[in-house]
């Protein structure tokens, strides 16, 4: 018997005693009944440590299992009582309503990617720096230095007998404009100070027509960008 409902039986018993020297029932009833959000708390938590380390199985685990020969009858009921716990936690309304927010699309204010809370974490909203072609300053004869627009982090490039395609030799060093977690808050991009706010270049306020943002999201994987082809605007 759980706590609270212990302190439950307590309350309806109380009417029925007539006894004086009882009186204290009442003061122990209301201080068990009081420690309720303790006790959920206690197995919340207790709970929440359980989850972030058990193993799990997958549903290819619990599929070979039960396809192995070896699979004993006792081991296939464990499974049925660990399948019916799973449906009622996915039957529970406020599991359904979480689920449902945490897949609903949302707009990232600062990449322009749609995310959802399941796919979005600390790396899923990368922004390349962007780099203006006028930058470009020669560095000797074999290389030559561009100036991001973004925050002035510089890439050099190898010049191959004078050419300009040569490769830009450290980009890895350079690495990222910002990496982060995607957001849907305007004032969280304004605010952040540390690159990632709104610079007119590769961080741009929301374009929107039709109710729709038409921003292109930056690739990544074009590192380095150049302005050709980014419509740049002013704050
Ligand atoms: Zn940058
Ligand atoms: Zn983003
Ligand atoms: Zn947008």
């Amino acid at each position: 018997m759980s706590l609270y409902k212990a302190a439950s039986s307590f309350l309806l018993w109380i009417p029925q005693q007539t006894n004086p020297a009882q009186k204290f029932w009442p003061i122990l009833a209301v201080t068990l009944t009081m420690s309720k959000p303790t006790t959920t708390k206690i197995l919340r938590n207790s709970l929440y440590k359980t989850t972030t380390t058990a193993s799990l199985p997958t549903r290819d685990d619990l599929l070979s299992f039960l396809l192995d020969p070896s699979t004993s009858q006792l081991d296939l009921h464990t499974v049925h009582t660990l399948l019916s716990a799973a449906a009622a936690v996915s039957a529970l309304p406020k599991y359904q309503a979480l689920q449902h927010e945490h897949n609903t699309p949302k707009h990232c204010a600062r990449c322009h990617a749609t995310f959802t809370d399941n796919t979005n974490g600390s790396t899923a909203c990368v922004v390349p720096h962007v780099f203006d072609d006028a930058s470009a300053s020669a560095i000797g004869a074999d290389h030559r230095r561009f100036e991001a627009a973004c925050c002035r982090a510089e890439i050099i490039q190898e010049m191959t007998h004078g050419r300009r395609s040569g490769p830009f030799t450290n980009m890895l060093e350079v690495g990222v404009h910002f990496e982060g977690s995607h957001t849907e808050d305007v004032q969280e991009v304004s605010r952040d100070m540390e690159g990632g706010s709104f610079n007119g270049s590769n961080i741009r306020w929301c374009k929107v027509e039709d109710g729709e943002c038409v921003r292109d999201v930056l690739d990544v994987d074009e590192n380095p960008i150049f302005y050709d082809g980014i419509e740049l605007y002013s704050l």
